[in-house]
Parts: structure tokens; sequence; C-alpha cells
């Protein structure tokens, strides 16, 4: 990726050489352009250097109007911005209040909404986002990063890869009111946005970013203290396992882990199976959840048993 970002950028800079000061760039060919940049602005590559940027209005002589008449308007690729992120404080220390469950959860959850750090890095109009599910959850499943539904709503899981979570924990007979259902991030990791102030598409947020959050979830964890805790893809199980942990997911699969004092089972992310509709990734993700399941002591049907074999 870094050689074909380089490619283009010396390929503009020549054509900006030759006088050209527009090109044409497909929509999805922008958003590419831009999720690869974020990407390794993200990973501390060339921190601030290049952001593909909306046409700024700059005027031209006559001849060189003639030049870019050849071509449909178009964006421009234009000089960099870096994004305005603030800069990330050391992680908080949380301290849960005296009270009974349900206090110390709303205690915990204010705490998290009001965070200027969460809040900052939200951004405007976004909103943090906190655990949502049953206070009595035996099970709590940890995902990765809200996306732009959940940024919206301020409920992890609610997009496309929510509803799906939504039905496998149906499939067990659970209802998604008897589960706790939390992210490794209370915000969705930014991009650039485009004039409307939408972001095309996401970025895993850095270690230093799920860091900052860890705290919240573990005394997510605390409060609910479920049975057992289940984390949703390579991003979540890093996250509470650890960046070196493991390379591929398969290392970490199959086994009982532990975080914050609970079993931790690792599976894969349900928005895997929406990309990957194959039985084989359907009866991966299940099998690990009947694991759960069983540890659980939830009571599992024959039926329930064979899906996917
Ligand atoms: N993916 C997650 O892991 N969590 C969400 O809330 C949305 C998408």
């Amino acid at each position: 990726m870094r050689h074909a970002l380089t490619a283009i950028a010396d390929e503009l800079k020549r054509l900006k050489r030759t006088g050209v000061r527009e090109i044409s760039i497909s929509p999805t060919s922008l958003d590419r352009l831009r999720e690869a940049v974020a990407q390794r602005i993200a990973n501390g590559e060339g921190s601030g250097t290049a952001e593909i940027s909306e046409p700024e209005p700059t005027p031209e002589p006559a001849e060189q109007r003639a030049v870019e008449s050849e071509v449909p308007p178009a964006p421009v690729i234009g000089r960099a911005q870096p994004p305005k992120k603030p800069a990330l404080p050391a992680p908080p220390r949380v301290v849960l209040p005296e009270g009974d469950q349900a206090t110390r959860w709303a205690a915990l959850r204010e705490v998290v909404l009001r965070d200027a750090t969460c809040v900052a890095h939200a951004g405007t109009g976004n909103q943090v986002v906190f655990g949502v599910g049953s206070l009595e959850a035996d099970i709590m499943f940890v995902g990765d990063a809200p996306d732009a539904e959940e940024e919206t709503q301020g409920e992890p899981f609610v997009g496309p890869a929510g509803q799906l979570l939504t039905k496998m924990i149906g499939a067990f007979g659970l209802a998604r009111n008897d589960v706790y259902i939390a992210n490794i991030m209370n915000w969705r990791p930014q991009m650039g946005r485009d004039a409307s102030g939408n972001q095309h598409g996401n970025r895993p947020p850095s270690r230093e970013e799920v860091d900052y959050c860890l705290p919240y979830l573990r005394a997510q964890v605390e409060v609910v203290a479920p049975k057992i805790i289940v984390a949703l893809g390579a991003t979540a199980a890093h996250g509470l396992l650890g960046n070196d942990s493991f390379g591929a997911l398969g290392e970490v699969r199959g086994k009982w882990h532990e975080f914050s004092g609970k079993p931790l089972r690792v599976t894969y992310h349900p928005s895997y199976i929406l990309r990957n509709q194959s039985n084989r990734s359907k009866r991966m993700i299940w099998e690990d959840l009947l694991q759960v399941m069983e540890r659980a002591k939830i009571a599992i049907t024959e039926k329930q048993r064979g899906y996917f074999r």
C-alpha cells in the first residue's frame, strides 16, 4: 500500500509540474485513498502529511482552464490538512462509587459519556458509546470500535454486524437484553470527513486509543460481573489479550483465556460472516458460542448443537 501511495503522490507531483491542477477520480477511488491515508496516519506513518481533501476554489489562469476542460469536473487532490485530533492523555483511573449495582453502572456510564477525551475524539455531533444490556448478564460480548450507526445512536452493535449478533444470540434462545454488549472503544476512530461531515470507512483503533478506553471496559466487567466474556474479532481480542498475544485469530480461538479475572473466549466478529457467508465461517463462530453457552450453563438442544454441521 505504501508503494502504491508513493507512486500516486509522485504521479500527482509530475502532473502538477506540467501545470495540471485537477484530475478526475471516482468517488470509490477517492474513498479508498482516504482510507489508505488515514490508515497510514493512524499507524504513525507520515503523520499529518497528506490527506485527500475536497476541492478548494482556486482561481486559475485561462490557459490552464483549457487543459482542465478536457476532463469532467472532479474533486481535487489538494494540500494536506492533518486531522485535528487532540492528543490522548494517560488512561483514566476509574473509581467506582459506593452503592448498588445499578447506581454504580449509571455513575460509570455518566463518567464515560462526559469524559472530555472521549467526547473530543468522538467529534462534534457524534456520540460516545457505552455498553448496554442486562446487569445480570452471564455473558458479556466485547466488539471492536463503534461504527457509523453506533456513533449516531450512542449504542454498541446497532448496525448490520449488530443485527447479526442479535440474531446469533437469539438462536440460543436469548434476547439481546439478556446479555451485556460493549465495545473495546468508546468512540469511533476518526478519519477525514467529507463536506457533509460523513466519514467514509473505518480504521482500526490505535493501541493508545484502546489503552485509553480499557479502564472503562474493566470497570464495566467489575460492575456487571459476567460469568464469561466473548471477544468478537481480532481488534477486541488484541485489546483484551495484548497486542503481541497472537498473529492470526485462529491461534487464540478454541481455548479459554482470562480478562479481569473472568474466563474469556475469542471468536470471529459477526462482520466476518457478513463478508464471508460460507457455512464454514458460520460454523466456526457457532462452535465457539456453543462452548460459551455450555460454560454459562445455558441449555442447548440437539438441534442447536447441530446447526451448520
Ligand atoms: N463493530 C463492533 O465491534 N462494534 C460495534 O458497535 C459496531 C461494529
